[in-house]
């Protein structure tokens, strides 16, 4: 018997698997494929993804290994969005495959210890007072059964868990139908390249040496019939007069705008993350970076359950925090879908409007920014400091230090006291200017999350020490893992 059984290893159930194993926790991950996909559809790293990386010591890999594109879309709109002004040590989407970011973050959680069993088909599960049982087809055709504390549905939109455990998945059918087609050309038109018109868009962007992926909206084909290389042609040759000279199509595939957010992220010892907790259009390029994040989320505080020392309530926390980030992109790819269908001529006529006011007004570029990349989500708790459950905002050095993945005291000046009683708890300590931003003018010390979450925040005066100390005596167990209780 595993602590958690996690079903589905792409790029969230490999996160969260990661982030058990840094707490301690046994976990088996079963994949029912026997190896991995060779096709990305996700081609983008937002910058709170990369600053969760950089928590774990790992952005540098990934940073090194991909494109990074100064400038982003809101709705395909031709208006791109500046991005150099980002609050983040990540100022850029970085262009990273899906398969290469799935193969590092695997790597990582083979490494901590994760068992990662591949050809694992899971066709069902039921949950009692004291574990789940899981029922799987092994890769020699095999059925067995299984047993965990917790199970946690990483396994997709089509998620087997998620139906198992009877949660609804609320939302809106397909409006919007969009093909993809990884190629070759031989005559590619220039960097950025986007069409948009009343007969259609189309948008190439770089895939890695001498490939693209051409992507967009053919009004003709509003379904999910297969896509063949020459309806592409044609179609790109009606859009733009030429085929750029396409060639050696790898993936030819249709995907849609549907739109579901699971109605509980948690239901007893059952819980669900990534697209098996939400899905949308692939607008923005957002879906394997909320993934990326609710393992964040989810990892530390099911390790503090799991080990009998979360406080009650921890876990349900998962829901109540993620939960309305599932929505809030939801709506955005929603909205922009307004812009992407936009091919009548008032819809063309608000495209225009809207990439004006992206050009003009650099407080709506902010705003857009700021809720794409993730950089702007919170957890707030009424009544508490205001910094409360936003993110840290810092240097890659800073975000660092929660690499070992325990909580972190962060101090400006030396408060001898709270940092010696935080060591003894097995929190890291490390000093940082903390007071840049406008928010932070005021900030003395604060205890951070091991997902870069502020647990608490304590402004200057002088009680500033004793209140952190007070902090670190209520409810430090929740954080440490138990490893670092011994050390
Ligand atoms: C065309 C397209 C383009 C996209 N582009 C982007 C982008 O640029 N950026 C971005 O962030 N996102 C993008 N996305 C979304 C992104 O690909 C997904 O959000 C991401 O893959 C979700 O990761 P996941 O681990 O939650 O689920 P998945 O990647 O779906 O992984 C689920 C895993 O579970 C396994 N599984 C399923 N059922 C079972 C079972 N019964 N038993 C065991 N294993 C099972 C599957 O084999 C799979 O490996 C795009 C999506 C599409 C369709």
């Amino acid at each position: 018997m595993s602590e958690v059984i996690v079903v589905g290893g792409g790029p969230t159930g490999l996160w969260l698997a990661a982030e058990l194993r840094l707490a301690g926790v046994s976990v088996d991950v079963l994949e029912a494929r026997p190896q991995r996909s060779p096709r990305s559809k996700a081609i983008t790293l937002h910058a709170r993804t990369l600053e969760v990386l950089a928590m774990r010591g790992l952005a540098d890999q990934f940073v090194n290994s991909g494109a990074h594109l100064p400038s982003y879309h809101f709705g395909m709109l031709e208006q791109k969005m500046p991005l150099a002004d980002l609050d983040s040590p990540f100022p850029f989407v970085l262009a990273h495959s899906q398969v290469q970011t799935e193969e590092k973050i695997e790597r990582w959680a083979r490494d901590l210890g994760a068992s990662i069993l591949r050809g694992h088909t899971v066709t069902g599960l039921e949950q009692d007072e004291d574990g789940v049982t899981v029922t799987a087809t092994t890769p020699e055709g095999i059925q067995e059964t299984r047993r965990a504390s917790f199970v946690v549905g990483c396994d997709g939109s089509r998620s087997v868990v998620r139906q198992a455990a009877g949660i609804d998945f609320v939302g809106a059918d397909p409006s919007i139908y969009g093909f993809l087609a990884d190629v070759v050309l031989d005559d590619p038109p220039p960097p950025g390249y986007a069409v948009h018109s009343a007969l259609g868009s189309l948008s190439v962007v770089p895939l890695g040496p001498g490939r693209v992926r051409m992507y967009g909206i053919d009004p003709a084909r509003q379904d999910l019939g297969q896509l063949t290389f020459e309806e592409l042609r044609q179609y790109v040759i009606l859009l733009t007069g030429g085929d750029f000279g396409m060639r050696d199509a790898t993936w030819l595939s249709r995907f849609t705008s549907a739109t579901r957010v699971a109605a509980e992220y948690r239901r007893g010892r059952i819980l669900l993350a990534g697209d098996a907790a939400h899905i949308h259009f692939p607008a923005g390029g957002v879906g394997l970076n909320i993934g990326i994040q609710d393992a964040m989320n989810l990892g530390w505080k099911l390790a503090a359950e799991v080990q009998g020392r979360a406080e009650p309530g921890l876990l349900d926390t998962y829901h109540r925090e993620r939960h309305p980030v599932g929505e809030e992109v939801a709506r955005h790819t929603l909205a922009q879908g307004v812009f992407i269908q936009g091919m009548t001529p008032e819809g063309l006529a608000l495209r225009g409007l809207m990439n004006r006011l992206i050009a003009n007004h650099p407080s709506l570029v902010s705003a857009l920014v700021e809720e794409l990349t993730g950089i702007d989500v919170a957890y707030p708790v009424p009544g508490s400091h205001p910094l409360t459950g936003t993110r840290l905002p810092a240097a890659q050095a800073t975000l660092a230090r929660l690499a070992s993945g325990r909580p972190l005291l962060l101090t400006e000046a030396d408060l001898p006291e709270s940092s010696a009683e935080a060591e003894k708890l097995g929190f890291t300590v490390a000093r940082a200017t903390l007071s840049t931003r406008p928010a932070w003018a005021e900030v003395a010390g604060v205890l951070v999350r091991p997902d870069g979450h502020v647990w608490l925040a304590v402004d200057r005066s002088p009680d500033a020490d004793q209140q952190l100390r007070n902090a670190l005596a209520e409810v430090p167990a929740t954080f440490v893992p138990p490893d670092a209780y011994r050390a």
